[in-house]
């Protein structure tokens, strides 16, 4: 990756800091443009930044960051060898009660950050693309022309892009409710060191 390329997401990443394209911009601590290496060809992306996120301006830092780790390690991979985002870059949430809870973004938010993604695809040119979660699986399917369907039907699985790689994976947070979910993410990622292997991005 040229020096250019890497200069260019750091200001996309300053851009998106700054960002006050929805309403999220008015209620986040930090928006979380996502990290990895400028040169990194696989992407994970989820959905959106939860309470540690938004309090670090770091994605997956939280117990389900935790969890994504663990996976990544168990195919060999470490957190810094990958570039990891959001669909959304701010934390969407709701009141409930004295509370305020994580939600779903909706398709406005998704429509307006949708650039800052397409904009991080476009320059670091992933090899593979990993979706956490099925709002992640839907607009990653829907950019690329990707058949839609469920993702019980499609986690692990392996679908092209063109040159892209694309294997949609379960949402880590969802194995901390679910044990049984738990095992099978675990497989997903054994599928998807195979994907990373047969392409060379790793030497798994
Ligand atoms: N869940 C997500 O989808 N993204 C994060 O960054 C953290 C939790």
């Amino acid at each position: 990756m040229s020096n250019s390329a890497e200069s260019s997401i750091r200001g996309l990443h300053e851009k998106i800091l700054t960002c006050t394209l929805c309403p999220l911009s008015k209620i986040r601590q930090k928006a979380v443009p996502g990290e990895g290496p400028a040169n990194a060809k696989i992407i994970f992306i989820g959905e959106g930044p939860g309470r540690q996120e938004d309090l670090e301006g770091r994605p997956f830092v939280g117990r389900a960051g935790k969890f994504l780790d663990e996976c990544l390690q168990s195919i060999g991979l470490q957190r810094e060898q990958v570039f990891i985002t959001n669909i959304v870059k701010c934390r969407p949430t709701e009141k409930a009660g004295n509370w305020v809870k994580d939600r779903k973004p909706t398709t406005e938010e998704i429509a307006a950050c949708n650039p800052y993604l397409d904009r991080q695809i476009e320059l670091l040119k992933p090899e593979a693309i990993c979706t956490l979660g099925d709002t992640a699986r839907f607009q990653v399917f829907k950019r690329f022309g990707l058949e839609e369907d469920t993702i019980g039907h499609v986690h692990g699985r392996l679908f092209l892009a063109g040159s892209v790689r694309v294997v949609p994976l379960y949402h880590p947070a969802a194995a901390l409710y679910d044990n049984s979910l738990r095992q099978i993410i675990m497989i997903d990622f054994q599928s998807l060191r195979r994907v990373l292997s047969q392409r060379q991005l790793t030497n798994l």
